[in-house]
């Protein structure tokens, strides 16, 4: 992989000329939340060390879409969804999120629309400095070499750009004389200095090692009863995860004619008490423990030994966003001290 180096004040420029490889997208403050948009102009465009609310996975696997229209002759799938673009600023946490919705969605048989929308995109990753609630130095997700055309660490007044793809060969050829090739002894040595910095910002550690035999071990454990008595159901923790991916499809018909409508998809949540519902009335998980424990399984465990990496990749996420504090951190405490937090 090459890396070169531009100067921060080329940025907003070389951005813009993306713009001929799909229409732009990337972080954005709307009401005083940051997330994932396409862009009206670059300047809208806000790259922080700060995650937006929903990760990147709402433009791979959208919140809701129509998959198909039927009549009585058939179905046609309806892929409108699916256009070129170019996401900017995205952190290497969302990168591997994405990176294991890849292994859920294109296996064989793949999903097509997941799969024409990662086709069709393009990323470029930002480096970023943890928050006090990551946790992506635990779960190694913290840097990235793969799933991105261009990568980007600022160093302040100049990046270093790390090239993945031969399309983000292409995207550099657009503008090659911001790029330099020969990165110095001192560029190298404000690179060290940087990840150094980096490195010592960390306050959260989990030993994911531990876990798998650990929630084993603690499946009737009493730590459950603490969470489930606190927790609301609301799958918050479900919807802001860059790994969660339930989805349920519900069938729209037209009024003037029953065989004629349309399939809508959209997100679901294990969290959900209808969630494991089925005919007949009876739901595997009608308890909160029971799909808590589901939750905590997949990540810390099942995805693990189905895919060799944990289902968390650290952004923090759970952690800022749950009103009654069960999230990774939390629920891996207890399940190491086998205590729950103090009142
Ligand atoms: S764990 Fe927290 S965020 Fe998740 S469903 Fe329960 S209350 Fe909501
Ligand atoms: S479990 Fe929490 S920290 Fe881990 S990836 Fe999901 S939201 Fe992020």
């Amino acid at each position: 992989m090459r890396i070169m180096k531009m100067q921060s004040k080329f940025l907003d420029v070389f951005l813009e000329s993306l713009e001929k490889f799909g229409s732009l997208y990337g972080p954005v403050r709307r009401n005083g939340v940051l997330r994932f948009e396409k862009l009206e102009k670059i300047s809208d465009l806000e790259i922080s060390d700060e995650v937006p609310m929903i990760p990147l996975k709402k433009l791979f696997h959208p919140m809701k879409f129509t998959m198909l229209q039927f009549d009585e002759r058939g179905f046609s799938p309806d892929y409108s969804v699916i256009e070129r673009r170019v996401i900017i600023g995205v952190h290497p946490c969302d990168i591997h999120g994405l990176l294991r919705l890849d292994e859920i969605f294109m296996g064989k048989p793949a999903d097509p629309y997941y799969t024409g929308l990662r086709e069709n995109s393009s990323i470029i990753g930002f480096s970023c400095m943890p928050s006090k609630s990551s946790l992506c130095k635990s779960t190694d997700t913290d840097m990235i070499e793969e799933g991105f055309d261009l990568f980007f660490v600022n160093l302040e007044e100049f990046y270093l750009v790390w090239v993945g793809s031969s399309r983000g060969y292409d995207m550099i050829r657009e503008r090659e004389e911001f790029f330099e090739e020969n990165v110095s002894h001192e560029d190298i040595d404000r690179y060290v200095e940087w990840r150094e910095k980096r490195n010592a910002k960390f306050e959260q550690k989990i030993d994911f090692n531990n876990m798998p035999d650990l929630m084993e071990l603690s499946y009737n454990s009493e730590i459950w009863n603490y969470f489930a008595g606190k927790c609301l159901s609301c799958g918050q923790c479900t919807m802001v995860c860059p790994t969660c991916n339930c989805y349920t499809v519900t069938d729209v018909f037209d009024v003037t004619n029953e065989a004629k409508g349309k399939r809508n998809r959209m997100w679901d949540s294990c969290m959900f008490v209808d969630y494991s519902l089925v005919a007949g009335g009876h739901n595997f998980r009608g308890t909160r423990q029971d799909r808590l424990k589901l939750w905590y399984t997949h990540k810390l465990k099942s995805f693990g030994h189905e895919y060799g990496r944990p289902g968390c990749v650290g952004c923090g996420r759970c952690v800022e966003t749950c009103p009654v504090d069960i999230n990774v951190i939390t629920v891996s405490t207890a399940l190491t001290t086998r205590e729950v937090p103090k009142q």
